[in-house]
């Protein structure tokens, strides 16, 4: 109730809810209540979290904040909703995003921006702006994003709250509308360290119905969170540490890493030689995969049809070109042109070889270092609009976070200084593949 009420009185001006589901709520709390009082409590039980508009839910709207699923209600839950169920989790409701995930500041989106809570001026980051500044205004006590090119971290780091993007397999996607297959990642934004550590370990372990979840044990997170960063070795790949990377921004991280020496981590310098090729070969692979995605959504089988149709080839063109805007419609276009035959081998097949030697980067610098650590994004929060006119000033926003999801690995973003002008600042600690438990254990310390 305490969580409905707070949303009731901020989201007129956050706006980071799309969906609210008091009725739901009340009666998972209720149902919690009685779990509690007959002893059966587990990890989740009673508390209230909301998701990403993404996260397809039973009976409830899933828009992906696009108008062509707005008449969408889920038919079943996802695999990781279905496990914050089961642990009693109470779903308030769905957040806002940057329309089908594409998007660095959720201006994308067919329902109106988020703001971030620390300035309504700035954005809240994106693409799940909604989940991070749904924990940053005390709306949700955790929220699930997604994360293809930063997606997590990014917002996080705007709103001043933790967020971890898992390794690639570490949790399943399966009722998570695609965006870019062989990127996309499921993850948790919270106050906090532990609760980051808590919902991980809530979502996270094999799932026979997403063919890339990995069957690997899943760690107890919490009982090496504690255990500090002594003794570990701390990589700094000094490609991050670049010019346009903003003073503010670069003081904190500096900081930061002065506090990590003196707990006695021991920091060196590393390289990553690919760097500046990854925002390119993000750009060819997510577009590619997206614009096959999102085939899909033809106005037949799923979400909203136009009324105007004569004949089906248009009805399929005038649903699309009615239900998507323009940033995803942008995708499809970039997306298509990578795949035609005659540019599939010069683009497509050329990101995919590009990529593998980022992947091979990260696995040289873990061969040296524990974890990597490197801002987040080269600025604090922008004030709306700023971006929105030039795709490609808005697509650096993610120069830091990109990388790691072409090398398919984990990595975290932790609250690490503020503006003068009083905004949040993030730092990425990045793990070795499948890891979590070190970057966990590493964010743990500066708490
Ligand atoms: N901003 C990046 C993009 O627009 C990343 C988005 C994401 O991680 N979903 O593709």
């Amino acid at each position: 109730r305490a969580h409905l009420e707070r949303i009731k009185a901020t989201d007129g001006a956050i706006n980071a809810y799309i969906t609210l589901c008091p009725e739901e709520a009340l009666a998972a709390a209720a149902a919690a209540d009685a779990r509690i009082a007959e002893g059966r409590a587990d990890l989740l039980t009673g508390i209230p979290i909301a998701l990403k508009d993404i996260f397809l839910t039973e009976g409830v709207r899933t828009t992906c904040a696009s108008k062509i699923l707005d008449n969408f209600v889920a038919p079943y839950d996802g695999t990781a909703v279905a496990r914050l169920k089961e642990r009693g989790a109470v779903i308030l409701g769905k957040l806002n995003m940057d329309e089908f995930a594409m998007g660095s500041s959720n201006e994308n989106s067919a329902y109106g921006p988020v703001k971030n809570p620390w300035n309504l001026g700035t954005v809240p980051g994106g693409s799940s702006g909604g989940s991070a500044a749904a924990v940053a205004a005390g709306q949700a006590v955790a929220t699930l994003g997604t994360d293809t090119g930063g997606s997590i971290r990014q917002p996080a780091s705007h709103c001043g709250v933790v967020g971890l993007k898992p390794t690639y397999g570490r949790v399943s996607r399966y009722g998570v509308i695609a965006y870019a297959s062989s990127l996309d990642q499921v993850g948790p934004l919270t106050r906090d360290v532990e609760d980051c550590a808590i919902m991980l370990q809530a979502v996270a372990g094999f799932d026979g119905a997403d063919s890339t979840s990995v069957d690997l044990p899943v760690p107890d997170y919490r009982a090496t969170l504690k255990d500090g960063i002594a003794g570990l070795k701390i990589g700094l790949p000094k490609e991050y540490f670049i010019e346009g990377l903003d003073p503010e921004v670069k003081k904190a991280v500096e900081t930061a890493i002065a506090v990590c020496r003196n707990l006695g981590a021991e920091i060196v310098e590393v390289s990553l030689p690919h760097t500046d090729y990854a925002l390119a070969c993000y750009y060819l692979v997510a577009t590619a995969e997206a614009s096959s995605n999102l085939a899909r959504y033809d106005g037949v089988r799923y979400g909203v049809r136009t009324e105007s149709a004569r004949g089906l080839s248009d009805l399929y063109s005038r649903s699309r070109a009615e239900g998507f805007g323009a940033e995803v419609k942008r995708r499809i276009m970039l997306g298509t042109y990578a795949l035609s035959s005659g540019y599939y081998d010069a683009y497509y097949l050329k990101a995919q070889k590009v990529r593998t030697l980022i992947r091979q980067d990260f696995l040289d610098a873990f061969a040296q270092v524990d974890l990597l650590l490197t801002p987040v994004a080269p600025t604090a929060a922008f004030p709306i609009g700023e971006k929105t006119a030039d795709p490609l000033q808005m697509y650096l926003s993610d120069i830091f976070t990109i990388p790691v999801n072409l090398a398919g690995t984990c990595a975290l973003s932790l609250p690490c200084g503020f503006t003068a002008e009083g905004l949040p600042i993030g730092l990425q600690l990045i793990g070795k593949p499948f890891d979590e438990a070190t970057i966990l254990r590493a964010a743990w310390a500066f708490e």
